[in-house]
């Protein structure tokens, strides 16, 4: 049987980040880690390149956990994206920033975050045990965790497992059956941050064709449950791109998905279609379309759908036709067929109810000294480094809280 002060349960951004913290304050902290190595969704995480964090202001973070935002207001005020910008280049990290926000590593391998973690918790003290699977955790006085390697005593864990998807890193929602022996209540777990499918798909021949901020709504059987913007991509059998991933929190199989792909409302369609006939009635269809900067191929198969030959001039264009096409370009639904499973999705939507959590010490509202700290509560961040920085921030916040900590000051 070992004892520490502190026992982080998950050895992912959240376990690492909160296991130094604590380390650094001097208290006898362990990583309980089930894989053989720590960090294994970091390794992979920005096709290995590691996309830590995002350029902007906390109030802007705040709003890119759909729902959920909130609650991370004082993990991500008291630990933001600077700190963590900061913490990187004091230890011989540098970062950078891309054009789009998205901030990575300098040298773009993510093995070189994952080491410099290493090389932290050896400094500070934490010891890293591998190939440790934490079974069940018992709690008196003090939590009793039972592991493959044996019992492990701490007055403070920190459950910190992930979500579910990407299974093989280790995070396969074994967590929640932890936290729910513990009395914890789980809003069903469901990947995230996965492309869509819907119906028939029809735009197979457009593979790699992509769009930039453009408005994306989501319908249920009775009204439209979400709109933003966003960048879309076809893939040969789904829709990807930022745009899709981040709303894919949203969908439902069998709700419906739309895009305006030209900015404009049908209304307005219609005024440029018939000005543009009166002006132009010789030109072709495929010529005013032009007029909206649509991809060549895009515009081939928007006319292929609406059944407008392209040698047809605008003018021979009836009304119907003419508002099938507008429909096509601007509100057209898609019907939503399934998003992709828990090999591809990048988060998980649900997991710990956050009702059950201090959103100011990432404690338990059940049981002292338990904290959660990253995916494993029910929180996902849109692309962009957003669940890292959500990981990372909600870690400290539990390890700057836990007991010994107050007990100390
Ligand atoms: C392909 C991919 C790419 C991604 N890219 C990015 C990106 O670029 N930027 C970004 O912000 N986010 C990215 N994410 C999401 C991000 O990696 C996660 O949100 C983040 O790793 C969650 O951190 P965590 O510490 O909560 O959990 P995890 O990183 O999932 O770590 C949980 C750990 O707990 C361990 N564990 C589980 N159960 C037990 C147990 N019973 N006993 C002991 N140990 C256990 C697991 O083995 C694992 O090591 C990506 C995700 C994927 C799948």
């Amino acid at each position: 049987m070992k004892t520490y002060e502190y026992i982080v349960v998950g050895g992912g951004p959240a376990g690492i980040f909160s296991a130094i913290y604590a380390g650094n304050l001097g208290i006898k902290t362990a990583i309980l880690e089930k894989k053989n190595k720590i960090g294994k969704k970091i390794l992979i995480s920005g096709s290995g390149q590691c996309n830590i964090t995002h350029t902007g202001e906390v109030k802007e973070f705040l709003t890119k956990y759909g729902n959920h935002g909130k609650f991370l207001r004082t993990a991500i005020y008291k630990y933001s994206p600077k700190d963590l910008q900061k913490f990187f280049k004091d230890n011989g990290l540098e970062l950078l920033p891309r054009e789009d926000g998205k901030i990575f590593p300098k040298t773009k391998r993510s093995v070189d975050v994952v080491e410099l973690l290493y090389t932290l918790c050896k400094k500070f003290n934490v010891d890293i045990i591998e190939e440790c699977e934490v079974l069940t955790i018992k709690h008196k006085n003090n939590f009793t965790l039972n592991t493959t390697l044996g019992n492990f005593v701490s007055k403070n864990i920190l459950l910190s497992t992930g979500g579910v998807t990407y299974p093989q890193t280790g995070s396969d929602g074994q967590g929640y059956s932890l936290a729910k022996n513990l009395g914890h209540k789980i809003i069903k777990p469901k990947p995230c941050l996965t492309p869509v499918y819907i119906k028939d798909f029809p735009f197979t021949n457009l593979a790699g064709i992509s769009f930039k901020n453009i408005s994306i709504s989501i319908f249920d059987e009775t009204k439209k449950n979400n709109e933003s913007k966003g960048d879309i991509l076809f893939t040969h059998k789904n829709l990807s791109g930022p745009g899709i991933l981040d709303n894919s929190r949203y969908i439902k199989k069998g709700n419906k998905i739309s895009f305006n792909f030209i900015d404009t409302t049908l209304e307005q369609f219609k005024e440029n279609f018939i000005k543009y006939t009166n002006d132009h009635g010789k030109n072709l269809t495929k010529t005013f379309l032009n007029t909206y900067n649509l991809p060549e191929r895009f515009i081939k198969h928007i006319l292929f759908v609406a059944e407008i030959s392209e040698c047809l001039k605008i003018s021979s264009l009836n009304k119907k036709i003419r508002d099938n096409l507008g429909k096509l370009l601007i509100d057209y639904q898609y019907e939503i067929t399934k998003l992709d499973g828990i090999d591809v999705g990048m988060a998980t939507n649900g997991g710990i109810n956050l009702k059950e959590i201090d959103s100011k010490t990432m404690e338990s509202k059940l049981i002292k000294g338990l904290y959660f700290g990253g995916e494993i509560m029910d929180i996902d961040g849109d692309t962009g480094g957003y669940n890292i920085q959500a990981a990372i921030s909600t870690g400290i916040l539990a390890a700057r809280n836990i007991k010994i900590v107050n007990d100390r000051k």
